[in-house]
């Protein structure tokens, strides 16, 4: 189904605005005014942003940010045009030998397992399974002390001009 990805967007920040505001994390958004099409299941893209943004929310101290970001790039490597929905935040980071490993299934960083609050260490494999049905792919930067970057990439749907 047709969908706007920025409504999607819009949608999940009212989800999440009050956790933001709870844990003093300033949640900034550099959301389009434009419409942004793709072609996806709502619920699973929405699932799945919501994981990221819950991790990125859980994983950053208070008095840090979350930036929540979307654009259109080409993947040169791909030979096609992509929607980048990126999901930054200034936490802990992510060791980088633990990097190769988050998106298995019940897999949490030593530094998230210490924690004594829960987790299953299924959201960041929800996530990429219910990215990858859509044809598109999660990347992630982290730098430990400094912060972590997820990017999702899902397929563009041609820009339509009336
Ligand atoms: P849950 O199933 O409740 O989501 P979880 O958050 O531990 O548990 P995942 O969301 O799959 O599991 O994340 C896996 C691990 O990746 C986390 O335990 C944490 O170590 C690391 N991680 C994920 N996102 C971030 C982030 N934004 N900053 C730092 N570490 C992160
Ligand atoms: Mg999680």
């Amino acid at each position: 189904k047709t969908e706007n990805i920025v409504m999607i967007l819009n949608q999940l920040v009212e989800k999440t605005q009050f956790l933001a505001e709870d844990k003093h994390i300033c949640l900034i958004t550099h959301i389009s005014e434009e419409v942004i099409e793709v072609s996806v299941e709502k619920q699973r893209i929405l699932q799945a942003l919501y994981n990221l943004l819950i991790n990125a929310l859980h994983y950053t101290n208070q008095g840090g940010y979350v930036k929540l970001h979307v654009d259109r790039v080409y993947r040169q490597d791909r030979q096609n045009e992509y929607v980048r929905i990126m999901i930054e935040d200034n936490g802990t980071g992510i060791p980088e030998e633990d990097l190769p490993l988050i998106f298995n299934r019940f897999y949490r960083a030593d530094h998230s397992r210490a924690r004594p609050s829960g987790g299953t260490g299924l959201g960041l494999a929800i996530a990429q399974q219910n990215i990858f049905v859509h044809h598109g792919w999660i990347e992630v930067h982290s730098e430990v002390e400094k912060g972590t970057t997820f990017s999702v990439f899902l397929p563009a749907l041609p820009v339509v001009r009336e």
